[in-house]
């Protein structure tokens, strides 16, 4: 029967079948990867698989095959140079939750963020809360943030998880949707997923809330079902996602507002740099491409190592 990865811990995995049995399962043997990505893990949370209860053992059963992945998002592997952790698999989207203030999350952050997402084909709500504390230095940054990133494409939010505002609109964005949840840590994530599951207070509080941070061990992702439609998969501990898979050539493409630009530059393997004729350099300076969204394309450019072949 088919189930979806709720949670990964070790060589067990939790999942949930259509009808919405838990079970706990193990990978059968060693099957064929149905990626051509080398990955350190070969079941992520959100897969779609297919299980065969053990016999005599209720609640266990064994997973015997992956269907194909619509989509994926993954991490730097610690064991290794090349290798890649997935961290989630199937996503409809991504939030990332961001602040202005205690703690700022810088828009270099999130510009990587958008870059990752892009790149793996996962649109990204931008959720900025904390608005309680905003004053009008925060709020003037807030407008011209939401300015360009909405003028871009992408949804921004601004919200606050402590006065419960902003919630229900939070709550229909991801209805029905399998939303990857992710922000640094101090931003309020836990705060927003206790607003949007009141059930799990006691995990967010104790185990990620503001006082633990040293009980914070779990890394891999976790998925929960909302109480509305939809499900959340919560990534604790995983800072970035990496920009593992990408070249130099291709970073301008993950820069959406970049795109309509690249046919036009002289060189088809322009770096938007120091190259003649270059549409976007163009563009920025016509006020068309943002500045410091341009200032974050060359900053992560210097960041992507070339290929050795
Ligand atoms: P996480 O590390 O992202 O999970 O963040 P937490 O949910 O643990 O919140 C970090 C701190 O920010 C805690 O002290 C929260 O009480 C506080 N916090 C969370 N949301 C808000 C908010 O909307 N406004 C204010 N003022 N503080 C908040
Ligand atoms: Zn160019």
């Amino acid at each position: 029967m088919q189930a979806t990865i709720y949670k990964s811990t070790g060589s067990w995995y939790t999942v949930k079948t259509a009808t919405g049995e838990f079970f706990q399962a193990r990978m059968k043997g060693i099957f064929k990867k149905n990626e051509d990505i080398t990955s350190t893990n070969p079941v992520a949370v959100g897969d779609l698989v297919e299980i065969e209860p053990e016999d005599g053992e209720p609640g266990n059963a064994m997973i015997t095959k992956i269907e194909n992945r619509s989509n994926y998002i993954v991490r730097a592997s610690p064991h290794g140079k090349n290798k890649k952790h997935i961290v989630a698999a199937n996503l409809d989207q991504a939030v990332l939750i961001c602040t202005l203030k205690e703690p700022r999350t810088s828009t270099g952050f999130i510009d990587r963020f958008l870059v990752t997402a892009a790149a793996y084909h996962i649109p990204v709500i931008l959720i900025f809360n904390k608005k309680d504390i905003y004053k009008d230095k925060e709020m003037e940054k807030y407008e011209e943030i939401y300015d360009v990133y909405t003028d871009i494409g992408y949804q921004v939010m601004l919200i606050s998880a402590k006065e419960q505002d902003g919630i229900d609109e939070v709550k229909a964005v991801l209805k029905d949707k399998t939303t990857l949840i992710s922000g640094h840590s101090g931003v309020g994530k836990s705060s927003l997923i206790n607003d949007l599951m009141p059930g799990l207070t006691i995990r967010t509080t104790a185990v990620s809330g503001w006082s633990g941070k040293g009980l914070h061990t779990t890394t891999s992702a976790e998925m929960y079902d909302l109480p509305d439609g939809g499900r959340l998969i919560d990534t604790p501990g995983v800072r970035e996602f990496g920009i593992v898979d990408i070249e130099k050539t291709e970073l301008s493409h993950y820069f959406l507002e970049m795109r309509p630009y690249l046919s036009e530059c002289q060189f088809n393997n322009c770096l938007h740099i120091n190259e003649p004729s270059c549409a976007v350099k163009a563009a920025v300076e016509a006020g068309e491409i943002d500045v410091e969204r341009y200032v974050s394309y060359a900053t992560i450019l210097e960041t992507i190592e070339e290929k050795e072949y």
